[in-house]
């Protein structure tokens, strides 16, 4: 057996960044069980996390790259170790310190991020261009709730839809909202889980001046993403608004009676729990009760659901990293839709959206099935 010296520099300098939660690990070996690339490929978790521990790790190697944070591992740890954190030490070592190596497709997202604001390198000035036919006011002070679309529903016409449908949805129930004007930008979540922090304290600064200036104390949010870190992370840098994700909002205005439904729909639905909604925020419920409530729907449950339920495969950056087919995500998720003969795939995130979209393209299914955004989905039916 070849006996390994554990490089104490390197481990500090993980803690340093963030990772001093490699310390709590025992070496049972649970979390590579649950890991869902497990279910894909291999990746042993344990072994990288006892690397770590050891300091040494290999930061050219690609599985520094797996982790999607999705937290499944930390759910069923038995010392409650926070996996992703410690996977962000790594990356930042790598993005910021220079150790090692960066996925080319990320990097590119990365410099669009810095340069343009976006991850997709659109300009910033057509920001607004989904809305500029829906008579949709820019915030101004005073205003109640500023909703925040995030980059790919600004961007991405697929996407997009959802933030089309919102707008539709608040003017029905008579919403005092606004969007803000184009010099927002991304909200960094994503690109922070990768390892670049210093880009997500400039992105997470510009936010918040443009925040303090308008006053904004209420923000509305279709991406879970921006949820978190609006609400979990921003406040290290002393952020304190209110933050609601459109889910539990929909929920609220049904209840309240603000929102009717007209249209009955003869669809079998499923719905995917985003892990930053779900396993993050433990809001499941919300999302079944909007689409339970709505006239005409059959609603059916996948095999892995609500705290169980399988990444797409999108978060903590791999949304923009190469995934060979046959170790998608999204694909083994879209298994789990065609098992139980759902016609619609409801969703309540624009990374699930923009991975499933490629999923279904990818398994030559398109024709069989619909995926939708809870909102358009409650759009159609009001
Ligand atoms: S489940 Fe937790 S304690 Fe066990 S090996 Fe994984 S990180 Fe360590
Ligand atoms: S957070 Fe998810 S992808 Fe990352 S190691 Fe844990 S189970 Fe695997």
């Amino acid at each position: 057996m070849e006996i390994q010296t554990p490089l104490k520099e390197t481990t500090d300098i993980l803690i340093e960044e963030g990772g001093d939660v490699l310390k709590m690990c025992y070496q049972c070996g649970l979390c590579t069980g649950v890991c869902p690339w497990n279910q894909l490929t291999k990746f042993d978790l344990r072994k990288l996390v006892h690397k770590a521990q050891m300091g040494i790790v290999d930061f050219e190697d690609e599985e520094v790259w797996r982790c999607v944070g999705c937290k499944t591992c930390v759910d069923r740890c038995p010392r409650d170790v926070e996996i992703p954190y410690l996977m962000r030490a790594i990356r930042r070592v790598i993005m910021e310190v220079g150790a090692g190596i960066v996925p080319h497709s990320l990097r590119l997202s990365e410099k669009n991020i810095s340069a343009v604001g976006n991850p997709l390198g659109e300009p910033p000035e057509k920001r607004n261009d989904w809305a500029k036919d829906l008579d949709v006011k820019t915030y101004t002070k005073g205003t109640e709730i500023l909703y925040f679309p995030c980059c790919y529903q600004a961007y991405d016409p697929p996407t997009r839809k959802a933030a089309v449908a919102t707008v539709d949805i608040l003017k029905k129930a008579k919403v005092d909202f606004g969007i803000p004007d184009n010099n927002v930008v991304c909200c960094g979540e994503s690109i922070r889980k990768a390892g670049a922090e210093s880009l997500w304290q400039r992105l997470a600064k510009t936010n918040m001046d443009i925040f303090a200036e308008l006053g904004v104390k209420k923000i509305l949010v279709t991406s879970p993403h921006c949820y978190h870190t609006f609400k979990d992370e921003y406040p290290e840098l002393g952020a304190n608004y209110e933050i609601i994700h459109l889910s539990q909002y929909l929920a609220e205005l049904i209840k309240e009676g603000r929102l009717k439904f007209s249209k009955p729909m003869v669809k079998k639905v499923t719905y995917h729990d985003s892990c930053c909604l779900g396993r993050y925020q433990g809001i499941y419920d919300e999302n079944r009760q909007i689409l339970t409530s709505i006239p005409g729907l059959e609603f059916v449950e996948m095999r892995d659901n609500r705290e169980y339920a399988l990444c797409c495969g999108g978060c903590a950056g791999r949304l923009w990293m190469e995934t060979k087919k046959g170790e998608r995500m999204s694909e083994l998720r879209l298994e789990q839709v065609f098992e139980i003969g759902a016609n619609t795939l409801a969703l309540s995130c624009p990374y699930c959206m923009a991975n499933f979209n490629d999923g279904v393209i990818s398994m030559g299914k398109a024709e069989e099935i619909e995926v939708k955004d809870i909102a358009e989905i409650v759009s159609e039916a009001l």
